[in-house]
């Protein structure tokens, strides 16, 4: 857990070369407890390629004959390759816009700061950066809507609307990330995960092809000035960065049962280094997820030991924080046939909140797609662990749609049965807060004994898990 979520491995972002330490990390660790290799070429490496867009830095863009740099002075909220070159008008408030003549027009606006969490106290909800950003994301819409060829959002002066575009440019720029689906066997499967890929310009409400800016308040005398106009020249990069899922084996006693494989399933990437809280921009991702990659480490140490009747696959996969992509590619791609592989038991964030409580989320319709496989993991804190299972967040209806959030969704759209273990979110989640030092180390170890005691019962069975007929998410 420290080696993993120190300061030395950078928050382990994918598509960059702190996740592909992380990667060989696992492996190096995966080999010494004494995996037997499962990826590509007899290495313990599935790599694959990740596609990314992001506005390129070259853009050019000017306002009133001021040059601006992308994401230093202006953070582009929305635009792919654009060649514009508009007359701006100035509206001061929606009243105005609805007065004016804004047609074929770059619309400039001054937003004002809104209230949000102080940046030192952001929480899951309300943090300052997201909600500024989509603010100024439904302003520019507004504009839009009113008919404007372009938008320029001007903040007003206050300091933390600064705050907020600086942490926006360094979210923002880092543009989309995508798997290439081409070649992938059709199916459900291969699509993205809703709403969670798009870390970059284009996501939330649909600007359609309307270019749109946020500039720092300096620029308002700017787009004030009579005869003022608006040039850009924006364009995308695209390139392809390669991400890795960590595979490896133990071997089952029964040789009647040698395809019938049982994953354990994390993820190792997390969000790298990003805009500093309180003077720390390691966004480390104890939580999320070294707990659960550490844990299979452990639990595959015991399988090492005491191998059970069936195979047992351990599969770390890459990129889960740009919207599974890791687990996507892999259900794609998969090494062994859909059809060997019998349960998916995948953790992510296993080691926070309280002590004596936990979650399952699969087995409560319509996510419970295996009747056996939600038996056993219900079985197994009845009679080992003894969490207080909470209930609440594996209901279709709980706002933070927790259960399309990890690795085990790919593999449930495509049949596969399917659970993931979690204590849950905490005020920590995606902040550079989320540290080694603040993981419940016990927690952490019970959680393990958890998903072990589960697919011990599932690796041993008589029989392998049912699938659920008819399982139709409600997403
Ligand atoms: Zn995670």
């Amino acid at each position: 857990m420290f080696a993993m979520a120190s300061d030395a491995m950078r928050g382990r972002e994918a598509g960059t070369l702190d996740e592909m330490r992380a990667t060989a990390w696992v492996a190096e660790q995966a080999q010494k407890i004494g995996l037997e290799p499962a990826g590509d070429d007899g290495t313990f490496f599935q790599w694959w390629p990740m596609d990314r867009t992001r506005l390129s830095a070259a853009s050019k863009l000017s306002i009133g004959g001021h040059a601006l740099r992308v994401w230093k002075d202006a953070v582009v909220i929305s635009a792919g390759d654009e060649s514009i070159d508009l007359p701006i008008v100035f509206v001061r408030d929606s009243a105005e816009l609805a007065r004016a003549d804004v047609r074929g027009k770059a619309v400039a606006m001054e937003i004002n700061a809104i209230p949000t969490q102080p940046q030192d106290r952001f929480t899951i909800r309300g943090n300052f950066q997201s909600t500024t950003s989509q603010y100024v994301r439904q302003r520019s819409l507004m504009l839009a809507r009113a008919g404007a060829a372009a938008a320029i959002l001007v903040s007003d002066a206050s300091p933390s609307l600064d705050t907020a575009f600086e942490a926006t440019a360094i979210v923002s720029s880092r543009g989309r990330y995508a798997i290439d689906s081409a070649g992938a066997p059709a199916g459900s499967y291969a699509r993205p995960a809703g709403g969670r890929g798009g870390a970059g310009g284009r996501g939330g409400p649909n600007l359609g092809n309307v270019p749109a800016f946020w500039v720092r308040h300096d620029m308002l005398d700017a787009v004030r000035a009579p005869g003022a106009r608006l040039t850009a020249l924006t364009f995308d990069e695209n390139f392809t960065y390669p991400s890795g899922n960590v595979i490896g084996l133990v071997r089952g006693t029964d040789p009647k049962l040698a395809n019938e494989y049982v994953v354990y399933s994390g993820h190792q990437d997390h969000d790298g280094v990003r805009y500093p809280v309180k003077g720390d921009s390691i966004w480390n991702g104890a939580d999320d997820n070294a707990s659960v990659s550490v844990a299979m480490l452990a639990i595959a140490r015991a399988y090492v030991k005491h191998p059970a009747a069936r195979p047992v696959l351990f599969i770390w996969h890459g990129a889960e924080e740009r919207g599974l992509l890791g687990s996507r590619w892999y259900v794609n791609h998969p090494t062994v046939p859909h059809s060997q592989i019998i349960a998916v038991l995948n953790g992510d964030m296993i080691g926070r909140n309280d002590p004596d409580s936990a979650a399952i989320l699969g087995v409560q319709p319509p996510h419970k797609n295996s009747n056996a496989l939600a038996a056993a993991a219900l079985r197994a804190n009845a009679e080992l662990t003894h969490f207080k299972l909470d209930t609440i967040w594996d209901r279709p209806t709980h706002p933070e749609g927790w259960y399309f959030r990890s690795d085990h969704l790919p593999y449930a759209r495509a049949g596969i049965p399917a659970v993931m273990f979690s204590t849950l979110l905490h005020p920590d989640y995606h902040t550079p807060r989320d540290e080694p030092q603040r993981i419940e180390i016990p927690k952490l170890q019970k959680m393990a004994d958890w998903m072990y005691a589960t697919g011990w019962i599932v690796a041993n069975a008589p029989q392998r898990p049912d699938v659920v007929p008819g399982f139709k998410l409600e997403r």
